[in-house]
């Protein structure tokens, strides 16, 4: 097998090493899991008896053919009956859950991509046709399989450990949480940029992942050996031998210094002269406190709560479901404060996939002006994040504010939520803190228009550099434009830090910034004293922190800050690393 190496963009650190699965974009509907090898059997029957029961279907509607019906119709269901009983989906489909282990609907569809690829390739086009039907047939076993049959419980730990990396032209954002599963230790995407949710969802699952790869998705076979360098975003397929081998020693090398910083779970958080720092989570869900809570987070800095609504085929979690979620993070987090942010649908976060999308989504109806636009879907969250506030300390954080006009609503719609519940009876935390995001350019450089309304401030890198430098954060062909360290960000930044602290508010950074270890001393020399970051990258920056003084910082800072040279910033931000 010829060896070869890709080279994208880093999006999440670390190696990976294991088997490619490539994901065909209708695969994306169905879960994806590996079965243990003691459930195989019962796993190849539910595929059976619902093979057997899209018989039974076939069968019934063929008898309930009115008798004028056109000849074409009857004919159409035998050509399904007949595709149904062919080996290729009556049986191959049950040797890819015995042999790959896949669970019984991500086997059905793999087969079918394979006969799909097939057919494309057939000159009649009669024949090729026919792949329609094949689809049809599929769709139909299917939603029985979806319908009715629970689904086996997944690989536990230490069982069958066939290590997998996923590899397709894109993923979604809530496709990749199919892959909250041991077995799957890595993605490759052709698209996507270092700070699109498809990579920031890759680092809060702490799974190396290279985006931006190009073509990775028709250069790489199902089942070839793939390392991700997560680090340098590079993908190295059907590596040598030797190369295989440094990659593991460079694998264990890198546990072991993961295993000394989990040492720091403990340690305050506080530099060389003794200032405190507040080190928080950002989640997707509440699953994930209970990797904050591991990493010794002082709370959550950033709920995404856009990820409890997102592959829902739009299904909207009713105010009683969220209320639930946003209790649970709030109890799992123990006292300590969660920040959930309101609804930041939108963009690269589409509500489902099949959504028509503007023509520039990141300038369109998301986030705050979405809630703003549904205000029903807005009060019913808000008034589930207030509800979870008497379980614990709660603060609410409103996305893409820009527009004194749309906080003052965002801050009228949590005064409606409030009346209503006091009314009702239901008990909430009466000094719930609202904060604002800082994420349009517009937004830092009004400043006094949020500060005198917000109770605290965070920074979303993410969105600020998008906006700053006008470049599409998942667009990859402009990936390289997409630089933290611009003059222009690091100026609306630390404007951002100067106000809060003039005004006595709390500022934090919750971008991906915050949990680069290259930018900490960069971002506490700014004055930054709270970063929300994932849980990964916690223990990692905490070290930087612990190595930090802050007046040898503060002095070389205020001189990066008068620079606007970009190398000269670089390199001034790479000494202080070595100070
Ligand atoms: C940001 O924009 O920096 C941010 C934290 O929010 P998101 O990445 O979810 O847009
Ligand atoms: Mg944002």
């Amino acid at each position: 097998m010829a060896s070869f190496t890709l080279h994208g963009i880093p999006v999440s650190r670390g190696i990976a090493i294991g088997r490619a699965h490539l994901l065909a974009a209708a695969a994306l509907d169905v879960k994806h899991y590996l079965v243990a090898e003691e459930h195989l059997e019962a796993e190849v029957q539910r595929l059976q008896q619902a093979l057997v029961a899209v018989h039974k279907e076939l069968q019934t509607l063929w008898l309930d053919l009115p008798k004028d019906a056109p000849t074409e119709l009857g004919a159409f269901i035998d050509v399904h009956a007949l595709i149904l009983s062919d080996p290729m989906i009556s049986e191959a489909p049950l040797d890819i859950i015995r042999t790959r282990h896949y669970n019984a609907e991500w086997a059905l569809l793999t087969q079918i991509d394979e006969l799909s690829a097939q057919f494309d390739e057939i000159e009649d086009p009669y024949l090729r046709e026919r792949k329609a039907d094949i689809q049809q047939v599929a769709e139909r076993v299917l939603k029985v399989l979806m319908g009715s049959a629970q689904p086996l419980a997944a690989v536990g730990d230490g069982e069958y450990q066939a290590q997998m990396i996923v590899v397709a032209h894109d993923i979604s954002p809530a496709d990749m949480l199919q892959f909250r599963d041991r077995s799957f230790i890595g993605f490759v995407t052709d698209v996507g940029g270092q700070n699109s949710h498809t990579a920031i969802v890759a680092r809060s699952l702490d799974i190396p992942a290279a985006v931006g790869m190009s073509q990775a998705s028709t250069l790489v076979a199902q089942d070839d050996w793939i390392i991700i360098d997560g680090d340098a975003g590079v993908v190295i397929v059907n590596p040598s031998a030797l190369v295989l081998e440094q990659y593991r020693e460079r694998q264990n090398a890198l546990q072991r210094a993961r295993k000394k910083l989990n040492k720091l779970k403990k340690t305050p958080a506080v530099t060389k002269d003794g200032t405190p720092i507040t080190l928080l989570a950002n989640i997707e869900l509440p699953d994930d406190c209970a990797a904050a809570m591991e990493a010794g987070a002082n709370g959550v800095g950033l709920f995404r709560s856009e990820f409890l609504f997102m592959g829902r085929n739009s299904r909207i979690p009713s105010e009683d479901e969220q209320f639930e979620q946003y209790k649970r993070a709030v109890v799992a987090m123990k006292g300590r404060p969660v920040t959930i942010r309101t609804l930041d649908i939108g963009a690269d976060k589409p509500l489902d996939q099949t959504e028509h999308t503007a023509l520039n989504p990141a300038l369109g109806l998301r986030a705050i002006r979405y809630c703003l636009a549904e205000p029903q879907l807005f009060l019913a969250q808000l008034r589930a994040i207030l509800r979870a506030s008497a379980f614990g300390k709660v603060r609410i954080l409103i996305p893409m504010l820009a527009h004194a006009f749309e906080i003052d609503q965002s801050l009228a719609m949590i005064a409606q939520a409030k009346a209503e519940l006091r009314e009702e009876g239901v008990k909430f935390d009466e000094t719930v803190q609202v904060g604002a995001m800082i994420e349009i350019p517009a937004a830092a450089l009004a400043l006094p228009m949020f500060v005198k309304r917000m109770d605290f401030l965070s920074i979303g890198t993410n969105d600020l550099i998008q906006y700053t430098l006008a470049i599409d954060r998942v667009d990859y062909e402009v990936a390289h434009l997409y630089n933290p360290l611009h003059p222009a960000v690091l100026q609306l930044i630390a404007m951002t830090i100067a106000a809060g602290h003039k005004a006595g508010i709390d500022v934090a950074v919750c971008g991906e910034m915050a949990g680069d270890v290259k930018l900490t001393r960069l971002l506490l020399g700014m004055g930054l004293r709270e970063f929300s970051m994932h849980p990964a990258q916690l223990l990692s920056v905490k070290q930087e922190i612990l190595n930090s003084d802050l007046a040898r910082l503060a002095p070389q800072t205020r001189k990066i800050m008068r620079s606007m040279e970009p190398d000269a910033i670089a390199d001034a931000v790479q000494q202080l690393q070595l100070m």
